[in-house]
């Protein structure tokens, strides 16, 4: 009987352990806040290989050991303009750095042990390695005061597998991060190629887990310069490479003495004279795409998602069936691209509508503009934020080009009632996809996501408990400006006098103004010019300031 009674008890106490994990699974939380994802973007973290050297991005000293045994070569082309021997120093070299994370004619990585750096499997209030503050780090930090760090998570994923594949691991990931928070519902957010996974996630398993979609600095329309480089369209712009050193030096893209020194040089001109033949001629250029461009950056399904949708059947007819070119990938590669294409870019819009119509998601985009992006394609003059084209991260603005406007007697594109047009004219948003939801921010580069500054705006918006717009919030409309040397962002007002661009016209900046008519401070030309609205071209004159110094002084015995 004893003996029964025991095994009754011990058959019930097992039950019960089999039942205690079940119900720790079904505990839910009930803090209201959706936990936040965010997808990083293209090479955000580094690749390595199974014995854990990075391969990707390539360090330093191994770009030096490829690079300079083309040195000799490269001397030699300058003085006879030799091409071909040129070429056969660079493509070797950039085929070393490349070979260690190549793609196969499938697509598939020819190291199979090549791999992101860290997966981040626990939310980002258990990380052991020191945050940043800026990119994805930035922007966790800031949500986590919001949401808690227990609740911010990021996804990493390696760059070369296509959005699709990747989208199920984040299935994958949404689901752990509903079952470890206790959740029916993540926010997410993609940034640069981040929105193309998060696009791919969206389309293949719709919205059931999710509350907010964000998409920030997004290549999730394509890239321009990449539906150049994919069709064949190469060229280098003297203007641009003058504005990206400058941009590189000053942190800030406004020209200066700097800027104007090179263009008076010319050097530039120069040198792109002497590369012509490279890019141009047919020779030359063919073998760069035959040796390089298709069997290494064509073959990274990843790379692909960055065609724009309506580029894509000109750009695999010139890659894959132009007799031009020998390397042919497998027919399952091409179906993979398809499938991105058809399943992904041709459903955008109308799924992007149902994200923006349904009242309990927020669904908003943020581009950055008034910045260079690498000059190598012609559709480089376009305003960007550096590595994107403001009209495709904003889903169809109107941008003037780079250091344009759209002109004095510009007229919105779509009267809806409101204004789209930025306060310097060169943004256009109405005729955006979704105008009502897309913000902009001048000077800011390419998903830098700094914490109590730029991540501000993004943070807001990806835990928002509803649809905001850009009519929501005063400290966050449509146009917001972006002070590189403050590192503070604010409304886009163009208030003159305003001259530390913190939305408010005070004391401080007459400080500002008379510590630089003394000598004392250094004022950016842009800062100058909102000091009390005048243009100045390159030299700033004492009587300009000393009339910005009035101004103050005027004001200040008021
Ligand atoms: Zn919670
Ligand atoms: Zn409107």
């Amino acid at each position: 009987m004893k003996r029964r009674i025991f095994c009754v008890v011990l058959s019930v106490m097992m039950i019960f352990s089999l039942l205690v994990p079940s119900f720790a699974a079904e505990k839910k939380c009930n803090c209201g806040k959706a936990p936040v994802v965010s997808v990083v973007g293209f090479g955000h973290v580094p690749l390595v290989n199974g014995e854990g050297t990075q391969v990707f991005a390539p360090e330093a000293k191994t770009i030096v050991e490829a690079v300079l045994p083309c040195v000799p070569s490269l001397l030699q082309y300058l003085s006879d303009g030799d091409a071909g021997a040129l070429l056969d120093a660079v493509i070797p070299a950039a085929k070393q750095l490349f070979d260690p994370i190549k793609c196969d004619e499938n697509g598939d990585s020819v190291d199979p042990t090549v791999t992101v750096e860290r997966f981040y499997e626990t939310s980002c209030d258990t990380y052991d390695y020191k945050i940043k503050g800026d990119g994805q780090d930035g922007l966790s930090l800031e949500c986590a005061k919001t949401v808690g760090g227990d609740h911010t998570f990021i996804f990493s994923h390696d760059w070369r597998r296509s959005p699709m594949d990747t989208a199920k691991d984040l299935n994958d990931y949404i689901q752990k991060v509903k079952e470890t928070t206790g959740h029916d519902k993540v926010s997410i957010n993609g940034q640069s190629m981040g929105t193309c996974i998060v696009q791919a996630y969206l389309a293949q398993y719709g919205t059931k887990d999710i509350k907010n979609i964000g998409m920030f600095s997004g290549a999730f329309t394509g890239l321009e310069m990449c539906g150049d480089l994919f069709t064949g369209k190469l060229s280098v712009d003297a203007d641009g490479l003058t504005d990206i050193l400058v941009q590189a030096i000053n942190g800030s893209p406004d020209k200066n003495a700097l800027g104007e020194l090179l263009k008076y040089t010319g050097l530039f001109e120069k040198v792109i004279e002497k590369f012509a033949p490279l890019l141009n001629e047919g020779e030359y250029k063919d073998r760069l795409y035959d040796e390089l461009l298709i069997p290494y950056f064509g073959m990274y399904a990843g790379v692909w998602s960055f065609v724009p949708e309506e580029k894509f059947d000109e750009a695999i007819n010139y890659m894959y069936n132009n007799d031009t070119f020998s390397f042919r990938p497998s027919d399952s590669y091409i179906e993979k691209l398809t499938a991105y294409h058809d399943e992904v870019q041709e459903t955008l819009k109308e799924r992007c509508d149902e994200y923006y119509k349904d009242e309990n998601i927020c669904f908003s985009i943020v581009s950055n503009y008034n910045r260079q992006i690498a000059p190598v394609t012609p559709s480089s003059t376009m305003n960007s934020d550096g590595i994107i084209e403001t009209y495709r991260t904003s889903y169809g603005a109107t941008v003037a080009d780079r250091n344009t406007t759209l002109g004095e007697n510009y007229v919105q594109a779509v009267n809806d009632g409101h204004n789209h047009v930025s306060p310097d004219t060169v943004v256009d948003a109405s005729t955006c996809a979704f105008p009502e939801c897309t913000w902009f921010i001048k000077n800011l580069d390419h998903v830098k996501f700094y914490s109590d500054s730029s991540a501000a705006l993004h943070a807001w918006l990806i835990t928002a408990d509803k649809q905001y717009t850009v009519h929501s919030n005063p400290l966050f409309t449509q146009f917001l400006y972006y002070n590189n040397d403050a590192d503070y962002m604010s409304v886009y007002l163009d208030k003159y006098g305003d001259v530390n661009m913190d939305g408010e016209i005070d004391l401080v900046d007459a400080r500002l103004a008379l510590r630089h008519l003394l000598e004392r401070d250094e004022l950016q030309k842009v800062n100058l010019q909102r000091a009390d609205g005048i243009t100045i071209d390159g030299v700033i004159t004492k009587d300009e300031v000393q009339s910005i110094a009035d101004t103050y002084a005027a004001d200040y015995k008021a």
